[in-house]
């Protein structure tokens, strides 16, 4: 869908053999979040996003804005696909984690 490009930088980590990118939970999978395993879920990272995004350094704003989570300053514009339904429920519950309404 994002052809490994990450939906918040659009940087794309080029291998020998194939572009990488990782898939991102947005509601953490196990417990105590729970989150499923669809793609309503996901989100196409780079490594270095995928873990600001985990660690809670960043976070999505109800507008699809990335802000910083120490700062509250935008950073990135999310990039979605037109295909690509994210359930705002997830998006609101890892912006409350990181302690943003
Ligand atoms: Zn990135």
């Amino acid at each position: 869908m994002y052809a490994h490009a990450c939906q918040v930088c659009g940087s794309r980590v080029e291998t020998m053999c194939s572009n990488y990118s990782e898939a991102a939970h947005i509601r953490g999978l196990g417990g105590p979040h729970l989150g499923p395993d669809q793609l309503s879920n996901l989100l196409c990272l780079c490594p270095d996003h995928h873990v600001e995004f985990d660690r809670l350094a960043i976070y999505i704003d109800e507008d699809w804005t990335v802000r910083r989570n120490s700062t509250g300053a935008v950073e990135y514009q999310l990039k979605r696909h037109a295909e690509h339904v994210i359930e705002q429920d997830h998006v609101r519950y890892h912006r409350a984690l990181c302690g943003r309404r």
